[in-house]
């Protein structure tokens, strides 16, 4: 098609185009390997299915909540495939007169139509995303307006262009067997209108060079924009943690140079990855309880502001100049933003590529504790009542199992074969709401027979609070010391009521065992293995070996609020329901959040100790989804997420809807 002169403009224009697109990207690649390292290298046959089935079925988008959202994104994503083929047929059509990449096949025929019904839903995708953007406006498309615009220019004029090309190719040669329905139409009418010969041909060429221009300028610009992602989701998706959702990873006290992270030197590759791929589609801005209660933070700005850091301080970044670098509370992230986190993991569960959010929060926090001594002033207090008296109200330690008095329960100390240590936790312990958790569960396990004793007073704040809030150092202290009791007692099976101490036990502390200089690799291996209950499940269990015998159905109408983590972070979300379908004859109403999508109660991340200072407060959020329910009473499964909405309801001055534990409903239910 193009004479020996334009071909050798073209082969130009093809080297530039590649290294104005090679050269961002390698500066970009050179940036993500200056970071710390991080091993997401094992289970690879895993990682290669996960992100094909991802990215080719394009489970990223449509996993969650926006599903037509998702679905408009797949025609993009099977157009831009669609185009990329297309373009690489135009490139070589360039060369070789008439090429076509499928030849003479039924494919090219078939081929031939697929492209122009991609043209058609491309364009309806980009239009939809325009109105959205631009007319409808929600929060969380703010960012980057001018970008998203030049996207949307490129994705036209790519789609137009080959229009274009494709009328006057057909027009040109009418005998083209083709299915390209929008093509054929046009090219009739071209035909039909007398346009000359060398007309027509002008067309084609002029149309060939534009669609050249228009693609190589789009291919330019894409590393330069959040289209990026393109390039980088396969391997951040093929990267992504294999972790529980709840799980922090230690920070090694003795040798760690930094604790935490200060500033962006200290975030690991993967961090840098995530910051390249986020596409800024503000789905977990949307799902943020901090967010959503009017906080200064937002997921997607955390992502944001580390990706434009990223790029104003690659060049320091890659010459590994770490003190020209600025610490990133100065200017890149504020107070507000970083104290303000639950640690719900809603941000994560939504993300299409999987980018984790939790950590470089918490990295932030642990750098502020350790290294600054900078955090809110009520957690001087919190972190003072823990290290004396192991619990966060600072009451005295001996007074820990005093709850027990009168109820004849085992200690471990004096019963070491006892089958289950019931974890009581420092909410079960102290608390009154939570001491009636801890009551109902004593007299359902009485009532089941089950083998269970206590630690009293040597039991300890198991930490989840303390390490959330950044202070590592605090959490492997108290990890330590608990996991000295469950060698010392030869724990096998703990029994616990709180989904944060869940987490803790059943996926944390197996992982600090490598730090501990006094476990041997036998101890380890026994600790590795001791098996994690949460009431839910053991309630769950019983029920279902007719070990526990409830009084006939009553009618009340329930609803049910997933704790974070014991739902989203451990996926324990069939068995509250399982239990609750077993109290009522009616079927338990969901809230507007549920299951894996629920709504956090305000408590987790440590926030339960921190005053709530900063714009609504999240549970008040959660008791409007609640109370909007009608159900009668709200069943929780954890001991902060029963005072969240009880207060949610106090101050809502609403006396006829119920929170009750699940524990305390079955108690209620017992046969006599
Ligand atoms: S973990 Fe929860 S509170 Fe924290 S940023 Fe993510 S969604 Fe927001
Ligand atoms: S972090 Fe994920 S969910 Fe949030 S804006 Fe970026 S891509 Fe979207």
């Amino acid at each position: 098609m193009l004479t020996s002169f334009e071909k050798v403009i073209f082969i130009f224009i093809i080297i530039a185009t590649f290294f104005a697109f090679a050269l961002p990207v390698f500066y970009r690649y050179r940036i993500i390997r200056s970071g710390l390292p991080e091993k997401r290298f094992d289970k690879l046959l895993k990682r290669i299915k996960n992100a094909l089935a991802k990215v080719f079925l394009q489970k990223c988008t449509l996993k969650n909540e926006r599903l037509f959202t998702g679905f408009i994104h797949v025609f993009i994503f099977y157009g831009a495939l669609t185009f990329d083929t297309m373009t690489i047929n135009h490139i070589l059509e360039g060369f070789f007169e008439n090429f076509f990449i499928f030849g003479q096949s039924n494919f090219a025929l078939f081929f031939s139509f697929i492209v122009d019904i991609f043209a058609v839903l491309v364009l309806v995708a980009v239009i939809f995303f325009i109105i959205k953007r631009y007319i409808i406006r929600p929060k969380a498309y703010a960012t980057t307006l001018l970008d998203s615009g030049m996207i949307y220019f490129f994705l036209i004029m790519v789609t137009l262009s080959y229009l274009y090309f494709e009328i006057f190719a057909l027009a040109n040669h009418p005998q083209t067997e083709s299915l390209a329905f929008l093509g054929s139409y046009f090219s009739n009418i071209i035909r039909n209108s007398g346009l000359n010969a060398s007309l027509l041909s002008a067309h084609l060429k002029i149309s060939w060079w534009l669609h050249i221009l228009i693609v190589f300028s789009f291919i330019a610009y894409v590393p330069h924009s959040k289209y990026f992602h393109m390039l980088t989701s396969p391997f951040n998706l093929f990267f992504r943690s294999h972790k529980p959702l709840g799980e922090l990873t230690p920070l090694n006290i003795e040798k760690a140079e930094v604790f935490g992270v200060e500033k962006a030197s200290d975030f690991t590759w993967k961090d840098f990855l995530d910051a390249f791929t986020c596409m800024e589609c503000g789905r977990c801005q949307d799902v943020c309880p901090a967010f959503a209660s009017e906080k200064p933070l937002s997921p997607k700005t955390i992502i944001f502001n580390l990706k434009n850091h990223l790029r104003q301080e690659g060049k320091k970044l890659i010459k590994n100049k770490k003190d020209e670098l600025e610490p990133l509370m100065k200017g890149i992230y504020s107070e507000g933003e970083i104290w303000t986190c639950t640690t719900c993991g809603a941000c994560t569960h939504v993300c299409p590529v999987e980018i984790e959010h939790i950590p470089k929060i918490v990295g932030l926090r642990r750098s502020q504790v350790l290294m600054e001594s900078k955090f809110p002033s009520e957690l001087n207090t919190f972190f003072r009542n823990v290290e004396a008296n192991s619990n966060p109200w600072g009451i005295g330690f001996a007074s820990r199992a005093d709850w027990a008095k009168e109820l004849n329960i085992k200690l471990i100390s004096e019963h070491p074969e006892t089958e289950y240590l019931f974890w009581v936790g420092c909410a079960g312990s102290f608390d009154e709401k939570g001491k009636n958790i801890t009551k109902a569960m004593v007299s359902i396990m009485n009532k089941a027979g089950i083998d269970f004793a206590i630690l009293g007073t040597e039991e300890k704040c198991c930490g989840d609070s303390a390490r959330r809030l950044g202070n590592e150092y605090l959490f492997q202290m108290l990890a330590g010391e608990n996991i000295e009791l469950f060698k010392k007692y030869k724990i096998k099976k703990i029994i616990v009521t709180c989904p944060h101490g869940y987490n803790t036990f059943k996926n944390e502390y197996s992982r600090i065992l490598e730090l501990l200089p006094n476990v041997s690799p036998e101890e380890r291996e026994d600790l590795q293995k001791i098996e994690v209950i949460h009431h839910v499940q053991l309630i769950n269990n019983l029920l279902k070996e007719g070990r526990l015998h409830l009084k006939p159905k009553k009618e009340n109408l329930f609803t049910y609020h997933d704790s974070c983590y014991l739902g989203r972070h451990n996926g324990i979300i069939d068995e509250p329901r399982e239990v609750l379908s077993r109290l009522s004859k009616k079927k338990i109403v969901e809230l507007k959040n549920n299951r894996e999508h629920s709504f956090c109660c305000g408590a987790g991340g440590g926030l339960m100790w921190t005053e709530e200072s900063l714009g609504k407060r999240i549970n008040h959020l959660r008791t409007d989804e609640v109370i909007l329910s009608q159900a009668e009473v709200a069943a929780t499964s954890c001991p902060f997420c029963l005072t969240m909405l009880q207060d949610g309801l106090k101050d809502k001055e609403n006396k006829e809807m119920k929170v009750k534990d699940i524990a305390q409903l079955v108690a209620e239910s017992l046969e006599d």
